[in-house]
């Protein structure tokens, strides 16, 4: 349909103007109030039974909203209920310390969630009675609250006709209307969102929201789609091309950035050396490894990384650093940098200064360590320090 409107709309105007038309009216391949029926009607036999679906309390949508971006439905159903164990409420969350709830987000990722949503606890706690406000001009303001959260959160728990883009509604979107231009250009998001929000079903936004998401989670999933078990086969255009698969259509990613990690495990008297990282950036305001770090092929020649990392010791503030072994190699992958780590075990003296701790083995577990670290941890379980690093 959008192909037919630049068509229609002749040689002479631009496929850019075109585009800023299309959007500005989508134009649907399908019937619109049947595909909404039917979904509807699938979504309400199908959906599965979630924690948070069993609840009208906007604070438990809200949070299983944070949680399941960039996080897996049967990861985040555990971390879900012990979350909601803790802090029952808006009002016991905005009560907790950060460092707790950091805590309990630890292994999720995306620590930056978790302190935007703890921050925006205690603003609504401060400023609207700890009531979640359903205004999308005041919700939209709080810490982390983006399009697809303000989307979801409103229309599952105050019935607002929002659209609720998220990666699946972008899938589900583009294979029903055959959309076969990138998504992640501004053009083509621009259709995807503008026939998202003409779809939203009036009378139940929120159950709408839902089956699409769960449409896309269940059934026209990224790879192999199951267009026979699909409700709303007959009116999708990917399915009637055969082109299900290779759609959506993505422009280039950037490539993952390598970086070369030359870590520090300080050790003395059963106990290793922590420093908090800055609180901006990757893993903002979590504890590390003393490290330093180069693009991935810098230190090509022996001993180069070795000798960057005892000058980079230095500037911390360590004394008489040494180096004892490598004690092994591991890796971590972030969405767009991966983190190859060469791990050391180092002695050194380091005064005490904030943002930084000795930790022994009993510390390090009560303390959030992001899974980057936990895997340099895991190394050292391995390389036996706690019982043998003293005697090195
Ligand atoms: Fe997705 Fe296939 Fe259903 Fe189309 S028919 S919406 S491609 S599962």
């Amino acid at each position: 349909p959008y192909t037919t409107l630049f068509r229609s709309i002749g040689p002479g105007m631009s496929r850019s103007l075109a585009r800023s038309l299309v959007v500005a009216e989508p134009l649907i391949p399908f019937p619109v109030e049947r595909v909404q029926q039917t979904l509807i009607t699938w979504y309400r036999r199908h959906r599965r039974d979630l924690p948070w679906r069993r609840t009208n309390d906007p604070y438990r949508i809200w949070l299983s909203e944070v949680m399941l971006q960039q996080t897996r439905v049967d990861t985040a159903i555990a971390y879900y209920e012990r979350f909601v164990r803790r802090f029952p409420n808006l009002e016991a969350l905005a009560a907790a310390p950060v460092e707790e709830v950091l805590k309990l987000w630890e292994g999720l990722g995306y620590y930056r969630r978790a302190r935007n949503f703890h921050a925006a606890a205690r603003e609504v706690c401060e400023h609207y009675g700890g009531v979640v406000p359903d205004d999308p001009a005041v919700f939209g303001r709080l810490p982390g609250v983006g399009p697809y959260t303000l989307g979801a959160v409103l229309s599952i728990a105050f019935g607002r006709a929002l659209p609720a883009v998220d990666g699946n509604v972008m899938r589900v979107v583009s294979r029903l209307t055959g959309f076969a231009e990138p998504i992640d250009k501004a053009a083509g998001r621009k259709y995807i969102e503008a026939v998202a929000e003409r779809l939203v079903l009036q009378s139940a936004p929120g159950d709408w929201n839902q089956a699409m998401m769960e449409l896309g989670a269940l059934v026209c999933k990224p790879r192999q789609p199951s267009c026979e078990a699909c409700p709303v086969a007959g009116w999708c255009v990917a399915n009637q091309n055969g082109n299900a698969e290779a759609l959506p259509l993505k422009g280039e990613s950037a490539p993952v950035q390598e970086v070369d990690r030359a870590v520090a495990v300080l050790y003395s008297q059963g106990r290793v050396w922590l420093q908090k990282r800055p609180p901006e950036g990757l893993l903002a305001g979590l504890w590390d490894f003393p490290a330093v770090e180069a693009p991935w092929g810098t230190w090509n020649l022996p001993g180069e990384r070795e000798k960057a990392l005892l000058e980079g010791l230095r500037e911390y503030g360590v004394r008489r650093p040494r180096i004892l072994t490598m004690l092994g190699e591991t890796t971590h992958t972030f969405s767009h940098v991966r983190w190859r780590m060469t791990v050391y075990l180092c002695t050194g003296e380091a005064a005490p200064q904030e943002g930084t701790c000795w930790a022994g083995r009993a510390e390090l577990e009560r303390l959030t360590l992001p899974k980057a670290v936990q895997r340099i941890v895991a190394l050292l379980e391995s390389a036996g320090i706690w019982s043998s690093g003293a005697q090195r």
